[in-house]
């Protein structure tokens, strides 16, 4: 994608180098704190972290006092043209002719914090490629694809409270397994990731009332990394007839950063074909996905390399469809977009596909791999690329503990 030649810099000499994930352009929101003190919100800007709550006591920002609070939420309740007008002012602070007295801290001496208070959490399956898979792998090639599946985005409800943040160690569930002569309980020897985005709402919606799709993209305040810790075993057993359930309940990160869509804006892109036409309150005037490369590691080696436009239904068309039964949306809800997933192996999201389910084992720094082991590390990377910058979305990684048996 291109913006314009000469790409904005920053007074912040860190901001401009193309390498680094917080140019001038991107500016996500996160909450963080020092030294033990109270959490507030922060900008990221190079490596640095700039004092939202700090710039508002000087009265360089008016948030109404939301940003010393602990979560973004009351920021984001305030609307889209608060969220434009607090881009435009940073922006013009940041700049190389801004203030030079703006309070910023050093990323390096923060402790990043769950930047939401997450109200709910919906994950969807929005990935052809992955839900043909993953479909073969359950139920054989003739039955992978359900047939509503080119019809309306397939999603259930999770868990908020066991969504957290990038470095938080996640521990190896426990659970009811298939065994040769009825159910076994152990600890899943088929835990794996989930390589998604997740789409932060960022407006309430009201009971009773749908919301149209262009409506609901504006309703999108930005998106954040997230991995949706999955174990097979005990997924495969209790899966049918409601979905999952105890398989996806061990843990959901996300990264510490929200990346506006405002910031993704100049890469906005198709999505994968349509197989056939939707039903008109799912059909979007304009594309709704963004040209975002994903990719995924183990223990510091690149699995797998994706890219977001492959997906079918955009966070934008899952969110009319989860309020076409009047179900009303609020301020934090998350929408995990679904495993994104490129055809081949090496695209895709989640060891389930990379492994054939387990059948053809990775290599990951030269020791066997299908499924994640104790101490193993997942960390998810995503970027958009422009010309002499980068958005990037910082990271999300986890590492696996024992079970407690
Ligand atoms: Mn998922």
């Amino acid at each position: 994608m291109t913006d314009s030649p000469m790409p904005m810099k920053s007074w912040i000499a860190a901001a401009n180098d193309p390498a680094c994930d917080f140019p001038i352009q991107n500016l996500p929101y996160g909450v963080f704190s020092i030294d033990g003190g109270a959490p507030r919100c922060g900008v990221a800007i190079g490596d640095r972290i700039v004092d939202l709550a700090e710039c508002e006591s000087r009265g360089l920002l008016d948030a109404g006092g939301s940003f010393a609070r602990p979560a973004l939420n009351d920021f984001i309740a305030r609307g889209r043209a608060a969220w434009d007008e607090t881009r435009a002012r940073l922006t013009a602070l940041l700049t190389e002719d801004g203030d030079r007295t703006l309070p910023t801290v050093a990323m390096a001496e923060a402790t990043l914090h769950l930047p939401i208070r997450v109200t709910e959490f919906t994950d969807f399956y929005a990935s052809t490629n992955h839900a043909f898979n993953v479909g073969v792998l359950f139920r054989g090639p003739e039955n992978a694809l359900p047939p509503q599946w080119t019809h309306m985005p397939i999603g259930y409800n999770g868990r908020a409270s066991s969504v957290v943040v990038s470095g938080t160690d996640i521990r190896r569930p426990m659970g009811q397994l298939k065994g040769d002569n009825g159910p076994v309980w152990g600890p899943s020897r088929r835990l794996d990731l989930e390589l998604e985005l997740g789409a932060i709402v960022g407006a309430d919606s009201t009971m009773g009332e749908r919301v149209g799709v262009e409506q609901a993209e504006a309703m999108i305040f930005g998106y954040v990394l997230l991995n949706d810790w999955s174990a097979r075993d005990v997924q495969a057993w209790e899966y049918q007839p409601l979905g999952p359930f105890q398989a996806k309940a061990l843990g959901t990160t996300i990264s510490p950063w929200i990346v506006t869509t405002a910031a993704l804006e100049p890469f906005r892109c198709a999505g994968a074909e349509r197989v056939n036409p939707l039903l008109p309150y799912l059909q979007e005037s304009r594309p709704g996905f963004f040209d975002i490369d994903l990719s995924w590691s183990m223990n510091g080696q690149v699995m797998g390399r994706t890219n977001y436009n492959v997906m079918y239904y955009s966070s934008a068309q899952q969110l009319a469809h989860h309020t076409e039964s009047g179900c009303p949306m609020r301020v934090g809800d998350l929408l995990g977009t679904g495993t994104i997933s490129g055809p081949a192996p090496d695209q895709t999201g989640a060891l389930l596909e990379m492994t054939q389910g387990g059948k053809t084992p990775v290599t990951v720094n030269g020791e066997a791999r299908t499924f994640i082991e104790d101490g193993d590390t997942i960390a998810l990377h995503g970027q958009a690329r422009g010309e002499g910058y980068r958005i990037g979305f910082g990271p999300c990684t986890g590492t696996i503990l024992p079970a407690r048996p």
